[in-house]
């Protein structure tokens, strides 16, 4: 209301009483009046304004949260971000940079939000790449304060390299604040305006908040990765042993009463060790690498050819053992196609740098219909058929049955029996004598036969025993103990009424055994040590040995023989029966397997022995017979020049104590 303006010289009724006073008074009073009405407006509306300002930074600070909240993954959060506090704010351009690198940089990474895009381009593309040092510029004052920054002069920042841009674009001021996760400053966002953006301890508390909700993002995306380091195989990308046991157990646990619906193969590469040795850990990672890329892929698509309603899951468990979980009504016919598609997947060799390297694998299946208690023991059945296929050879699958897994748990059993059968002296060696097949049947010496005096079992011959021995890797040290021993019973043994020269005895030894590099040196130390005739020792060999390595193994005997020992080629014509070995090993005779002597009645086994002898007497070895058990297999074998025979018809292997003493039967 405008005030009302008075005349003092306005007289209306004659001389007025004199007014002046109080009129000057109410004149006050309406000034006053009008003063407090106004202030009390401003009060009104500033209100007004704060409580819509904070209504403001409590919905922006509430729609953050809930982006924090929903997001494991910080780009999208930190755009959405952007374009939230852009809107209600009323800024023009915002962009996020996150601190990384060894100097701790930020570095933007496009994550940014601009109100006009065409308008803002200049600013935009001067942001898009930006990276800011320690103290540079808006973000690196951030990072250097740890504060929140605000200017109306980006001139006035050290290192700013885009005032040009922001000028050109209208922009007027700009702020900038830090994201956390505690104390760390882990991103930076910055704000553009043409409006003044105006600083106050409210905006800094809210921007503060955001920092902290959208560092929440970041410290779980963090937490992720970490997780995924864990759950995942870093070098192939697949599952690893976490998650295939989560969810074989949640699939297990989720089977029908019939127990149908699970299954498991396993397979391990063969041959991944030798090119591991060969080409170095780096090839052999690329190798994994590729084998699992080709798993992953025959996996799907024979899921998708075959049958539909089964889910997979591959994952690697370990070095070069690779899982296929199956989920879903899988029978043996099924799952031996999936065996089949992944030894088609790996036939092809691998390319690695300049070599090509092949690969094939051995695969073990179960299914869950055998009364499994949980997907564990499941998994060990496969693991187990695994095992066999690996045990029968290159690229093999077998499928797991109750009856396989008893006999390779008492496999495994004996394993470690042997194994303490070593350390509690359970072994013994039997003396089987070999005669001269002549009228004068006199004897030549014995073979040392290996006994294990088992506790509950009794007496075991070799055959129950040497796989698992050969399997547990104890072969070489068993070896070297019984050649010990032969040599001592040598020293001790008493003079032979039926001998006319003082008799050999005849060790067998395994390939791994023959073939470790310091064998020649070991036989000839323990003759030294025990001070025997060398010619009284006798080395038998299979041909396998000459198999695994010829050159190594004709060296070997050439070297033992040079010394004095002797060597002999036992079990011929059950193996490879190359004669080329024959002519290539220097020895001093052969064994003919009994199993010959077992049928000499049949026109084969005769015709092969005859062969034998013949082609021995040609390179001057001595033949001696295994198995002789009959009066009449020994005259035919004399009849035919075998020299030399054993068998139950002359002696039975014995121990020591037994032995020595007899004359022939
Ligand atoms: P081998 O070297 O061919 O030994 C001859 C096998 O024939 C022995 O079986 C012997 O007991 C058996 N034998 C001898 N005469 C007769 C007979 O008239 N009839 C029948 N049916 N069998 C007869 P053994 O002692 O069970 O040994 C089996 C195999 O175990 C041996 O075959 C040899 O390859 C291996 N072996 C035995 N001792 C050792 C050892 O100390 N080290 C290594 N590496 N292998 C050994
Ligand atoms: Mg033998
Ligand atoms: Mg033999």
């Amino acid at each position: 209301m405008e005030p009302v303006k008075f005349d003092p010289k306005f007289e209306p009724f004659g001389q007025p009483p004199d007014n002046t006073e109080r009129i000057a008074r109410l004149e006050r009073q309406v000034l006053r009046e009008r003063m407090a009405r106004i202030e009390a407006e401003a009060i009104a509306e500033k209100g007004l304004r704060d409580l819509y300002e904070s209504k403001q930074r409590i919905s922006l600070l509430q729609k953050i949260t809930d982006i924090a909240n929903k997001s494991n993954e910080v780009h999208t959060s930190l755009v959405s971000a952007l374009a939230e506090i852009c809107c209600t704010l009323g800024y023009d351009f915002g962009n996020a940079y996150l601190i990384e690198g060894a100097q701790q940089s930020a570095c933007a990474c496009e994550a940014w939000f601009a109100e006009d895009e065409t308008d803002l381009a200049l600013l935009v593309a001067a942001s898009g790449n930006a990276s800011f040092d320690r103290g540079k510029g808006l973000p690196g004052t951030v990072l250097e304060t740890g504060r929140m920054v605000w200017t109306r002069d980006l001139d006035s920042i050290p290192g700013c390299t885009r005032a040009q841009q922001a000028d050109a674009c209208g922009m007027t001021s700009a702020c900038a604040f830090p994201v956390r996760v505690e104390t760390e400053i882990v991103a930076v966002l910055e704000f553009f305006a043409r409006k003044p953006i105006v600083e106050s301890p409210e905006l800094t508390w809210a921007m503060q908040q955001i920092g902290t909700q959208l560092g929440r993002v970041v410290e779980r995306q963090r937490a992720w990765a970490l997780l995924q380091t864990a759950r995942h195989d870093v070098l192939t990308g697949l599952p690893n042993r976490a998650i295939l046991a989560e969810r074989s157990a949640a699939a297990f646990a989720a089977l029908p009463p019939d127990g149908k619906g699970l299954a498991m193969v396993v397979l391990d590469l063969n041959g991944f060790k030798a090119v591991n040795d060969r080409y170095g850990h780096h090839y052999g990672d690329q190798l994994l690498t590729l084998v699992a890329t080709r798993l992953g892929r025959a996996v799907i698509s024979w899921q998708e050819n075959r049958i539909a309603t089964v889910k997979t899951l591959l994952a690697r468990t370990g070095g070069d053992e690779f899982v296929v979980m199956l989920q879903g009504l899988v029978d043996w016919p099924n799952l031996a196609s999936l065996a089949e598609a992944i030894h088609e997947c790996l036939s092809p060799p691998f390319r690695i740098g300049d070599q090509s390297v092949a690969v094939g694998a051995s695969v073990g299946m179960a299914t869950s219909d055998d009364g499994h208690d949980s997907y564990d023991r499941l998994l060990r059945d496969a693991d187990l058929a695994m095992y066999e296929a690996k045990r029968l050879g290159a690229s093999r699958t077998v499928s797991f049955t109750p009856e396989l897994g008893l006999s390779v748990r008492r496999a495994r059993e004996l394993k470690q029996e042997v194994r303490e059968a070593v350390a509690k002296k359970q072994f013994e060696l039997y003396y089987q004598p070999i005669f001269s097949l002549d009228a004068e049947h006199t004897l030549c010496g014995f073979e040392a036969l290996l006994r294990w005096n088992h506790p509950t079992r009794g007496v075991l011959g070799p055959d129950e025993f040497i796989d698992c021995a050969q399997d547990a890797g104890l072969m070489t040290a068993l070896g070297t103990w019984v050649l010990r021993q032969a040599c001592e019973t040598i020293a001790r043994m008493p003079p032979l009424a039926a001998a006319r020269t003082p008799p050999f005895v005849s060790v067998n030894v395994a390939p791994e055994q023959f073939l470790q590099p310091n064998f020649a040196d070991i036989v000839r130390g323990m003759v030294m040590e025990t001070a025997i005739s060398p010619s009284r020792l006798k080395i038998e060999i299979t041909e396998n040995v000459a198999i695994i390595d010829a050159q190594a193994a004709a060296e070997v005997l050439r070297t033992i023989r040079a010394f004095g020992v002797q060597a002999s080629l036992d079990d011929f014509g059950t193996g490879y029966s190359s004669l080329s070995y024959l002519h290539n090993l220097p020895l001093d005779s052969l064994k003919i397997d009994k199993s010959f002597v077992a049928s000499i009645h049949e026109p084969k086994s005769v015709n092969i022995i005859r062969a034998i002898v013949d082609l021995a007497r040609d390179i001057d070895l001595v033949v001696i017979a295994e198995g002789i058990e009959t009066k009449h297999q020994a005259q035919v074998l004399a009849g035919f020049g075998c020299k030399q025979g054993q068998g139950f018809l002359f002696g039975k292997p014995r121990p020591e104590w037994n032995v020595f003493g007899l004359t022939a039967a």
